[in-house]
């Protein structure tokens, strides 16, 4: 059983936790955070043992009757494995406290990739990852283009990847982020994503254009690849059928020449996606929209969403396997992750 640490229990953090728990090869020996606020029922319920972040902050633990069983650096010395998910930027302050107590550690798409060193994306590049010290699981949104993008690059090809993330500006908690009422773009072209997916998928031309916009339930990437050879439209939804962790949804339904709004947007993803029973409503998977894929010569076309909250939440999975020296298959582990999540 690895042991398996959470230091930062937020959106990330607390959903690592339970995917964790439902595995069978590791457990979770305890969570950080800094403050006993709302988020801690979970913890609580699920009987994990809290550490607080810090000496000074056991006392406001037990103000509100919370047993703290230490602080993070004895939750580090415990565990084999801490998954920080403290926020971006944060998270790297923390290498050396790790490597003082020969512990592993997996980071999170909010940190840069050049301090950790390994990326991972459990389709792309899983083997990179086994038997190291630091990863870095990367962000939502690179996990989502490079779902896709690898297969379409096995079978055809990539000359060229240009995309445009439409981001929400917020996740559903975060009432303290904006915009409520604009469209902000990124001015900066290239966006980090494009580089970003390059650290999991080495040589990919791509380049990436954002903007944020007043939602906090999905992100929509809108994708135009110039493949290598012409794609056949259906040969490309099956590739996608096959891969794991991308299912394929309809925006609209034909009935006698009538057109039914099925899932045309992601609000009605995520409600689909309650409906199917996944842990808190969550969808781990991209959903793309097989009704949005066209070609026009050797341009594919297509949209796809990306469920923030919780479609790296079983990467982080495979990559504690793939460090741990659990599993050197990715597919086995991948497999593995999913029948334990509910997921295809
Ligand atoms: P979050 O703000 O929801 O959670 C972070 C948690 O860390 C909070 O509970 C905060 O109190 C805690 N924290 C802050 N300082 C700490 C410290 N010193 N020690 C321990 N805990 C501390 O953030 P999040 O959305 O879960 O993001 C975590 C990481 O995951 C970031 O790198 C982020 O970029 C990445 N990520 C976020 C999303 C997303 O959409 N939310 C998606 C993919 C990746």
């Amino acid at each position: 059983m690895i042991k398996v640490g959470i230091n930062g229990y937020g959106t990330i953090g607390k959903r690592v936790a339970e995917a964790v728990t439902l595995q069978d090869d590791m457990k979770i020996v305890g969570i950080v955070k800094t403050k006993p606020t709302y988020e801690m029922r979970g913890a609580i319920d699920a009987n994990y043992p809290v550490f607080a972040s810090t000496k000074n902050k056991i006392p406001f633990f037990e103000s509100k009757g919370i047993e703290v069983s230490g602080v993070t650096e004895d939750l580090v010395n415990l565990a084999d494995i801490i998954i920080d998910c403290t926020p971006g930027k944060l998270g790297v302050n923390n290498m050396e406290m790790y490597e003082k107590a020969g512990t592993k550690a997996i980071w999170q798409g909010g940190e840069k990739h050049e301090p950790i060193g390994t990326s991972f994306n459990s389709l792309t590049n899983y083997s990179e990852s086994i038997g190291k010290d630091y990863v870095r699981v990367v962000s939502c949104n690179t996990t989502g283009l490079s779902r896709t993008l690898y297969p379409l690059l096995n079978e055809y090809g990539i000359n060229n990847v240009q995309a445009v993330m439409v981001r929400r500006s917020g996740d559903p908690k975060d009432s303290d982020r904006g915009p409520i009422n604009s469209i902000e773009p990124v001015l900066n072209v290239p966006s980090h994503h494009g580089p970003d997916v390059q650290t999991v998928i080495s040589d990919l031309n791509i380049q990436t254009m954002a903007v944020k916009v007043p939602t906090t339930i999905m992100h929509v990437h809108c994708i135009i690849v110039e493949l290598e050879s012409e794609p056949d439209v259906s040969r490309v939804i099956e590739l996608w059928d096959n891969t794991p962790r991308v299912d394929l949804i309809e925006g609209f339904l034909h009935n006698e020449g009538n057109k039914i709004r099925n899932l045309p947007g992601t609000a009605e993803i995520m409600e689909w996606a309650r409906d199917s029973l996944y842990t808190r409503g969550d969808l781990n998977q991209i959903a793309v929209w097989k009704d949005g894929v066209h070609s026009f010569g050797n341009k594919l076309y297509y949209y796809q969403a990306i469920h923030q909250e919780s479609d790296v939440v079983p990467e982080n999975i495979d990559a504690i396997r793939a460090m741990c020296n659990i599993e050197s298959d990715s597919f086995k582990s991948v497999e593995k992750t999913n029948k334990a999540l509910g997921i295809n």
